[in-house]
């Protein structure tokens, strides 16, 4: 204790030789010279090539590699960020079509400056008493919007890979019988096996992986024309495999597979969780937002019967990276899933419910980010209506798309479109009149044919730089895939994305 009369520094002085903080001036400067450049990218965006002309190595080349001892200034470090916007792939171009990426919105993309400026950890109420209650919120929202539940309860995830990790993790111990968190999954007597359809997204057998219980664990279901799990098939292989000494403990549904946007029969899924006492979580990183749409409701029936889903606030909300989310109807399987470990550190000695909630003891993470603000402000900013209204659009262009892939002589449309990924191949005259009449080795040379023919126009175009596709195998064929997740994308330039394949094709 200090005595009242001893000297002490002036605190309102900040006189430390080695503070960190800005001067006003230094700070105005840095402000303003960030918020113009983070302008001009925004008002550029559109003009960018979609994929930059570079090779590995170039960035750092221009940016030098050297670890500075002294500091730079601000206008050099503002510079070098303008190289790395020359050398990056631009998600939030109009005519990026690939994988599952949206632009960020801008006001989300400010909502991630603010988070970082309070650096709130979001631990639990205590840490973070405003980020919790908001997070929490957000969670709630997003239960409604995606028809799941108002009650929905949950987190937010870097992601749907670490949302779905974190919801097997969670089922895993809802169905133990024994106390895997200090025995170990592997030294269970009867292994424990995942559903899910051959569409599933790879983030499943490999949180199966991490989770100790084995990719094999997950028994890969076929898929129908429509490539929906197989609903007879899922039932035959349960019957099977407890009839073998295996404990079932999980399905996992897709609403919205990556491959085509498949979203399976959710309802007919959740009757056989239910006849087999599985838990039922559904993998909506992609899709789950596109419930959004009224049209689209109806593919999505049955969501609301599930334990869990995941999905992904920076596809389908145009918030930037990272938005995972996980939604769970219960909080107490999440619990007693993760609170079994407790350090003394982090107990939280509250009476008060609310404010002796902690998010450790619903998933993986300690430390996190106020990731709930920028959603929090995208919803905020535009209200849910003119977001249903910009997925509906997407909705409505890959439909636009399939149309144009459908009535054109050169292309062939691999798989039906139900949300907003479109798969078709090039198909050239020639191969197309030989493919009605042709035998079954025939056909299967013209196919080898037109899996390189292709492979080399999704190369073409990605490098040309003035759209961007993947690819996706479809019944065995190398399919270009199409994912339309973004408000800047209009018909013209899916207009010009078919011309921009065709000039590929010719080349
Ligand atoms: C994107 C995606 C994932 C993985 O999500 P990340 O955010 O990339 O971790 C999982 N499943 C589906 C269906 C996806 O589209």
């Amino acid at each position: 204790m200090k005595a009242a009369d001893e000297p002490r520094e002036d605190l309102a002085l900040n006189t430390r030789s080695s503070s960190l903080d800005l001067s006003p001036a230094a700070m105005q400067e840095l402000a303003t010279q960030t918020t113009a450049l983070v302008l001009d990218y925004f008002a550029r965006i559109s003009q960018l090539p979609v994929f930059p002309e570079t090779s590995a190595g170039t960035t750092l080349r221009r940016l030098g590699a050297e670890l500075p001892v002294e500091g730079e200034p601000i206008e050099k470090l503002l510079n070098d960020c303008r190289a790395m916007f020359d050398a990056s792939r631009h998600n939030g171009h109009p005519r990026f079509f690939g994988y599952v990426a949206s632009p960020a919105n801008a006001p989300g993309a400010f909502a991630d400056l603010i988070s970082s400026a309070l650096n709130a950890n979001v631990t639990s109420w205590r840490s973070g008493p405003a980020a919790t209650e908001v997070e929490r919120l957000v969670v709630r929202w997003l239960g409604s919007l995606t028809g799941f539940s108002d009650k929905a309860q949950g987190l937010l995830t870097s992601g749907g890979s670490l949302a779905n990790l974190t919801a097997i993790l969670i089922a895993q111990r809802a169905r133990s019988d024994t106390d895997a968190s200090r025995t170990g999954l592997w030294n269970s007597q009867t292994p424990m096996t995942i559903y899910a359809s051959d569409q599933i997204h790879m983030s499943i057998p490999k949180a199966a992986d991490v989770l100790g219980l084995g990719r094999n664990q997950v028994r890969i279901i076929a898929s129908d024309d429509r490539f929906r799990i197989d609903i007879r098939d899922l039932r035959a292989r349960l019957e099977h495999d407890a009839r073998n000494n295996l404990k079932p403990f999980c399905v996992v549904a897709s609403a919205g597979t990556v491959n085509t946007g498949a979203v399976d029969a959710l309802h007919a899924v959740a009757a056989v969780a239910r006849e087999f006492g599985l838990w039922f979580h559904i993998d909506g990183a992609y899709g789950a937002l596109a419930a959004m749409d009224q049209g689209k409701r109806p593919l999505f029936k049955g969501i609301e019967l599930a334990d869990s889903i995941s999905l992904d606030c920076h596809k389908w909300l145009y918030t930037p990276l990272d938005a995972g989310c996980l939604l769970f109807r219960d909080e107490t399987t999440a619990r007693a899933a993760f609170a079994a470990n407790e350090a003394d550190y982090i107990k939280v000695h509250e009476q008060e419910p609310e404010e002796s909630f902690a998010f450790w003891d619903h998933g993986i993470e300690l430390s996190r980010r106020f990731r709930a603000l920028k959603i929090w402000m995208t919803l905020r900013y535009y209200g849910s209506r003119k977001i249903s209204e910009a997925i509906s659009e997407d909705l409505a262009l890959a439909q636009y798309l399939a149309q144009q892939i459908s009535a054109a002589e050169d292309f062939e449309l691999l798989a039906p479109v139900e949300l907003s990924i479109c798969c078709f191949r090039y198909v050239p005259r020639a191969a197309r009149a030989k493919l009605d009449s042709a035998s079954e080795s025939e056909l299967e040379q013209i196919n080898s044919e037109l899996d390189e023919l292709n492979t080399r126009i999704m190369n073409t175009v990605q490098r040309g730089g003035e759209a961007y596709i993947s690819n996706a195998t479809v019944n065995g064929k190398f399919a270009l895939r199409a994912c339309i997740t973004n408000f800047r994308t209009t018909r013209a330039d899916l207009d010009a994305l078919l011309d921009i394949v065709r000039e590929a094709a010719e080349r």
